[in-house]
């Protein structure tokens, strides 16, 4: 089954209404390959979604950076899934690594999100990868298995999730994997897929490479046969948040 490459754009907790303006306003303005060859999708702060939606082209998408791990209630500061629902945003990422490392958010808590965010009709971006310290000891493929594997507990349709491999060392750095270490851990995740969750899955599910994506390096990685798209944080704030969409062809 043919996988659409993915490209999607974490602005993260950066942004004013008038830099969100510029952003949305470069990206309208941009060619770029057709919904059928890419789908895009970008991740203002809460605040900023239904404003970007409202002026946001239509073939592009918009998520949000993360949701309640439930049904909304007295959760003071959460953001519950109805309410993204109910908003008409059709995506959330989950399991970023900053709230993992900052907001202590364990395996499970994201697997739970996950589980219940596609409970509500949302789509995930659903993120895993290894800190330095796990690559360097060489436990990068059993920190990434046991990640998804949470997500897989909470799970019965894989149809309305993306993964995304975004190895901690690489985010915000600068230091970018190179396209054989990408390449590596996507096809451990697949074949992770393959014998835990079906063949099926593996050869439809999206993986997509997040840390340090930018208009130079996208196209080599993009041409890795497991890598189906990226996540992309500091460069999906600049102009050359086309050329990565572009290296969908
Ligand atoms: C991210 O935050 O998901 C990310 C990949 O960031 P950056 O591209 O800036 O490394």
């Amino acid at each position: 089954m043919g996988r659409k490459f993915f490209v999607g754009g974490n602005w993260k907790c950066n942004g004013t209404i008038s830099e969100v303006k510029k952003i949305v306003t470069i990206l309208n303005e941009a060619e770029v390959p057709s919904e059928d060859v890419v789908e895009v999708v970008v991740s203002p702060p809460f605040v900023f979604l239904s404003y970007v939606k409202s002026l946001l082209r239509s073939d592009f998408q918009v998520a949000a950076q993360n949701c309640w791990v439930r049904r909304g209630g007295a959760f003071t500061g959460e953001i519950s899934a109805e309410m993204l629902v109910n908003l008409g945003i059709p995506w959330v990422i989950i399991g970023h690594s900053e709230r993992r490392q900052i907001l202590n958010e364990s395996n499970e808590f994201v697997g739970e999100k996950v589980g219940y965010a596609l409970s509500q009709g949302l789509k995930v971006i659903a993120c895993v990868g290894e800190t330095l310290e796990q690559r360097e000891s060489g436990t990068t493929v059993t920190v990434v298995a046991t990640q998804i594997n949470a997500i897989a507990d909470k799970v019965s349709s894989w149809e309305n999730i993306v993964l995304a491999y975004e190895p901690v060392w690489a985010i915000g750095t600068g230091k970018v994997a190179t396209p054989a270490q990408a390449q590596e851990v996507h096809f451990e995740l697949r074949k992770w897929l393959q014998g835990n969750v079906g063949a099926e899955v593996a050869a439809s599910t999206r993986i997509i490479y997040g840390g340090s994506v930018n208009g130079a390096n996208c196209k080599e990685l993009s041409t890795q046969p497991d890598v189906d798209g990226f996540l992309v944080g500091g460069a999906s704030l600049k102009p050359e948040f086309i050329d990565i969409i572009k290296s969908a062809t």
